[in-house]
């Protein structure tokens, strides 16, 4: 270790992990509002709320002045011993946006920690409700549930998988609706085509796996970042429920990325009006400032976890309801309710969702749009004769241009499905989203303009 090496920030890659180490990303110095500034004062409008989490946009003083009000006074105290008055005040706020049955909460601190919380909390429900046996969790392909490895199972991006198998779980996967723009692919078949009966494929792996194995069922309402904004058909959630409840099957709702508001209601299914047993949530209930997360849990699973285990969940860990993550998330719940925040993102949402299908209609690269409130997206189409980009690549351009999007490959072969998925933090005003839309324009134009030069430069070097 040199002292210049202490002293002076330097690329973080000398001596991190975390991202690509063979790229240099800019030095991110301040943010304020839906901008992120760089070291040499280049502004980029966060059109991806940093991974869909800073959903209030950045610089909210009532969240930061609670986050120290509560670090100076209880900063932390074993959750297992102490309760401070935030952890109720969060956790009522929490049950009271929830679908009606959802009132009791547990708090965990990433996305990848609820969904795991999630699923032993399902095997512990079956084990006092007299059902010992049931344990595989069915997931999606072409799903993100987390990164830890039991998340990882039950999650199914194929590419995020391979270089950590096998899997913890041998958990069973069945296809998950597509968008209609692209044909979909499974890996196990080689693709279903559009008339694919995906409750029938259901049944078929819940009787091939033994409906006294299976726990749980675990999916997002409206997918996020890993196929890029897709809605489902209206009754597909339903149907879901029912065979859930046929087969006593826990209904775990990911809503880590469209909870508090993003595709216009509070959380994602109740666009389908379904009530799941357990819905599990992260990124926006903070609005990024702090890492938490949870799970909010249906009476009929809290009831039996009371009669049999005295109420306790056996599962717990040093930071679940860290204080200053909850007074971030109790100061976050309040600016949405307050700043009629849920309201901006349909009006907005509406805005944007009209100047996107516009320019799609003159851009040929551009898929239809897809999506709700401010989760929306389109593939990236490839063009007869121009040459094909990925969605990393198209969205470094743009933010030389000036604005961040979220890239997301959906497929498993990588080229298939390259979406860009379109989130800006909620509270983003009318002149933002147009800003944004000719940012996106004018990066559809330069990924041509470059790519005929790059041709042109080619030819030339030959
Ligand atoms: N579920 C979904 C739907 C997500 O989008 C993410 C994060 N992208 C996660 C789970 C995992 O959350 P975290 O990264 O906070 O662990």
């Amino acid at each position: 270790m040199s002292t210049a090496a202490t002293t002076s920030p330097g690329p973080a890659r000398d001596h991190v992990f975390h991202r690509n180490l063979l790229k240099k990303y800019p030095l991110a110095v301040r943010a304020a509002g839906v901008y992120i500034f760089d070291g040499d004062g280049n502004a980029y409008l966060d059109a991806s709320s940093g991974a869909v989490a800073a959903n209030l946009g950045h610089g909210v003083q009532e969240i930061v002045d609670a986050m120290a009000a509560q670090a100076s006074q209880v900063a932390f105290a074993h959750t297992l011993r102490f309760e401070t008055p935030v952890l109720a005040q969060t956790a009522r706020r929490i049950a009271h946006l929830s679908p009606d049955g959802l009132e009791t909460v547990y708090f965990a601190s990433g996305g990848s920690e609820a969904n795991e919380a999630a699923m032993k909390l399902a095997r512990q429900f079956h084990l006092d409700s007299g059902r010992p046996g049931k344990h595989l969790v069915i997931g999606r392909w072409q799903s993100y549930h987390g990164n830890t490895l039991g998340a990882l199972s039950a999650g199914g991006d194929v590419g995020r998988r391979t270089s950590f198998s096998p899997m913890l779980a041998p958990y069973p996967h069945v296809s998950a609706p597509q968008n209609e723009s692209l044909q979909p692919v499974c890996p196990h078949d080689g693709g279903p085509d559009e008339q694919f009966d995906y409750i029938a494929e259901f049944e078929q792996v819940i009787a091939r796996v033994g409906a006294e194995n299976i726990s749980a069922f675990i999916c997002e309402a409206i997918v996020g970042s890993q196929q890029g904004a897709v809605v489902p058909p209206t009754k597909y959630l339903g149907q879901v429920r029912e065979l859930c409840d046929r087969f006593d099957i826990v209904l775990i709702v990911d809503e880590v990325m469209t909870g508090f508001g993003r595709t216009g209601k509070n959380f994602a299914v109740e666009h389908f009006g379904v009530t799941p047993d357990i819905i599990t949530f992260g990124k926006g209930v903070t609005g990024g400032y702090a890492p938490l997360s949870g799970m909010i849990v249906h009476d009929r699973i809290v009831d039996i976890i009371r009669e049999r285990s005295d109420g306790v969940f056996r599962h717990g860990y040093t930071y679940s309801g860290h204080p200053v993550c909850l007074a971030a998330g109790n100061a976050a719940l309040t600016y949405y309710t307050d700043n009629a925040v849920l309201e901006n993102v349909v009006t907005q949402g509406r805005h944007l969702r009209g100047l996107l299908d516009d320019l799609q209609s003159r851009q040929p690269r551009m898929g239809p749009v897809r999506g709700r409130g401010l989760l929306l997206g389109f593939d990236l189409l490839d063009v007869p004769g121009r040459r094909h980009i990925t969605s990393e690549a198209f969205n470094e351009m743009a933010m030389q241009n000036g604005a961040i999007f979220y890239p997301g490959k959906g497929r498993i072969d990588g080229i298939r499905g390259q979406h860009l998925l379109i989130a800006p933090p909620l509270t983003i005003q009318r002149v933002d989203i147009e800003l944004m839309v000719d940012i996106l324009e004018k990066t559809l134009t330069d990924v041509d303009v470059e790519v005929s030069s790059q041709i042109i430069n080619e030819r030339n070097a030959q």
